[in-house]
């Protein structure tokens, strides 16, 4: 379906009521027509943004973090952690009937009608193949430029607020999970945090939008090199974050 026919649609559907559009599309449209009525299906499918259901190589190697994240927690963290998330969610996808040709953000922005597997193992590929890019070899002044800086200005007065109020968002997320920056529906920036392996692409989710920039707060992320200091972790990774990648994902919304 090309962009014109999306907007027919979407056009179509706004301007009818919902039972009209039901009978008139018909049952095998219903899934399409709940889904174009969901408005984070917009921010979804952002951009050029769209994620497989293969795990894609590092862009670096796993000594490349070192003095913020060490080797050894990325070759464990990419090559077994990850890596099972993209196996159990193939394995879910086999077993759920999902069609792996169409993206991982397609699964996941319907992702309630899946079971609890999908969900954790959907979740845990987008996220880590976000995560990789997100970062890059550690540079002095680490910071954004541009467009993105004007906007996290705009929203947080400074980038040093910024720093702070996303590390804080990391750093009290309670157990398990991640800290975002996301735009909402209304295309503005936003913090945020989620339990576990969801994001806010989830239509499950308390948080929703388009993701920008994710942190990792599972132990599994820090505990060999910063045990129980998640805070040092955190304050740390600022210097590994790839900001022209940032940029790309702010600019496709
Ligand atoms: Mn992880």
């Amino acid at each position: 379906m090309n962009d014109n026919n999306k907007n027919g649609r979407r056009a179509f559907i706004m301007n009818t009521a919902k039972g009209t559009a039901a009978l008139t599309i018909g049952l095998a449209g219903m899934d399409q027509f709940l889904v174009s009525c969901n408005s984070s299906r917009k921010v979804a499918t952002a951009g050029s943004f769209s994620t497989g259901f293969t795990q894609q190589p590092l862009p670096y190697s796993y000594t490349s973090l070192e003095n913020v994240i060490d080797a050894q927690t990325m070759e464990i963290h990419y090559a077994k952690h990850a890596a099972a998330y993209t196996k159990n969610l193939n394995d879910a996808a086999l077993a759920e009937g999902v069609d792996t040709k169409k993206s991982v953000e397609d699964v996941l922005s319907r992702i309630s009608k899946y079971s609890a597997k999908m969900r954790n193992n959907a979740g845990g590929h987008y996220n880590h193949e976000m995560f990789w890019k997100c970062m890059r070899p550690k540079t002095n002044d680490n910071r954004p430029s541009g467009a993105l800086l004007e906007a996290i200005e705009r929203e947080f007065s400074s980038f040093a607020n910024f720093k702070s109020q996303f590390s804080d968002a990391a750093k009290n997320r309670f157990g398990s999970g991640w800290a975002w920056l996301y735009t909402n529906a209304t295309k503005k920036l936003v913090i945020g945090s989620s339990p576990n392996q969801d994001n806010p692409l989830m239509d499950v989710s308390d948080i929703k939008g388009f993701p920008i920039l994710g942190l990792d707060v599972w132990e599994h992320a820090y505990y060999l090199k910063y045990q129980n200091k998640r805070a040092d972790y955190v304050d740390n990774w600022w210097n590994v974050v790839n900001w022209n990648y940032v940029q790309t994902r702010f600019q496709a919304v």
